[in-house]
Order: structure tokens, then C-alpha cells, then sequence
């Protein structure tokens, strides 16, 4: 039965998402910490430079002072990969403007700049308050687009021109 078939799928897709927002509050979680943890080698390296400059001698705290910034750096680079995690579950993606973008859009609706992968629809539910619709294809848009995530064309251009 078609409609037996449509509420299965509308059950998966709201357990899908209540896993989702599980697993964003997991990582926001991750991301939080690392950032403490950073904080605190922060401040380890400027002990480290304080007491070397007691000392006046710098050489011994160069050292840990390497050591503790690659250990920071390190941590920024798990923060990143996290931060990527979350834009995939929140199914956004960045472009290279730093425009967030939802991850289906072939364009960048700020720069215009076209994706590599560009996936086969626009959804139709995008769960967007206050639609604009596109110039030329009449795809939703959010109200900053300049340009269609859909077909690229420029929203400051109208219609019919
Ligand atoms: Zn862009
Ligand atoms: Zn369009």
C-alpha cells in the first residue's frame, strides 16, 4: 500500500533526523573541548616564554614553545575535520568565498562560483522561511542569494530582461 510505504518513509526521515541532531551535539561538544584545550596550551606557552624571560634565556623555552604550538596546530586541524563533519550532517557545505551553502547547490548564491559536484536536484523542502524563487528556473532562494544555487543566473538582473 502506497500510503502504508510513505509513512515508513516519513518515520525513517524523522528518526534520521533526531540521530542527526544527536550527533551535532556530540560534536559541537568535541569542538568545544578541543578549544579549551587549546586555550590552556596557550597559556602554557606564554608561562613558557615568561619564565625564559626571567631566566633571560630564551633557548630552553624555544623549544617547548615549538612543541606546545604544534600540538595546538594539531588540534585545529581536528577542530576543522569536526567542523566539516557538522556541515555534512547539517547538509551544508562551504564555498571557497566562505559562503555556507546547502549541500545540493550547484552555484554559490554569493559568488556565483559553480561546484565540481553538482548533485542531480534542488530538493524541493529545503526548510526555508520566506522564499524567493530564482529569476529563470523558480528554485527556492533565501533572501542574500545573488546568485541561483540551481542554474548560477545573477538575482540582481529581473525577469523577462
Ligand atoms: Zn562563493
Ligand atoms: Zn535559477
Amino acid at each position: 500500500m502506497k500510503w502504508l510505504d510513505l509513512l515508513r518513509e516519513g518515520a525513517t526521515r524523522a528518526a534520521d533526523k533526531a540521530q542527526r541532531t544527536v550527533e551535532v551535539t556530540r560534536i559541537t561538544a568535541l569542538i568545544a573541548g578541543k578549544r579549551k584545550q587549546i586555550r590552556n596550551v596557550m597559556r602554557q606557552i606564554g608561562a613558557s616564554v615568561y619564565n625564559a624571560y626571567k631566566n633571560g634565556d630564551f633557548t630552553a623555552s624555544a623549544l617547548e614553545v615549538v612543541r606546545l604550538s604544534a600540538q595546538i596546530e594539531a588540534m585545529e586541524r581536528e577542530i576543522g575535520n569536526f567542523e566539516l563533519e557538522l556541515q555534512r550532517l547539517n547538509r551544508e557545505k562551504t564555498c571557497a568565498c566562505g559562503k555556507v551553502v546547502p549541500y545540493n547547490a550547484r552555484f554559490c548564491p554569493d559568488c556565483g562560483k559553480q561546484f565540481e559536484t553538482s548533485p542531480e536536484t534542488i530538493s524541493g523542502a529545503m526548510e526555508v522561511e520566506g522564499r524567493l524563487r530564482c529569476v529563470k528556473c523558480d528554485a527556492d532562494l533565501e533572501a542574500d542569494y545573488r546568485f541561483c544555487l540551481r542554474c548560477g543566473s545573477d538575482q540582481s538582473v529581473p525577469s523577462g530582461q
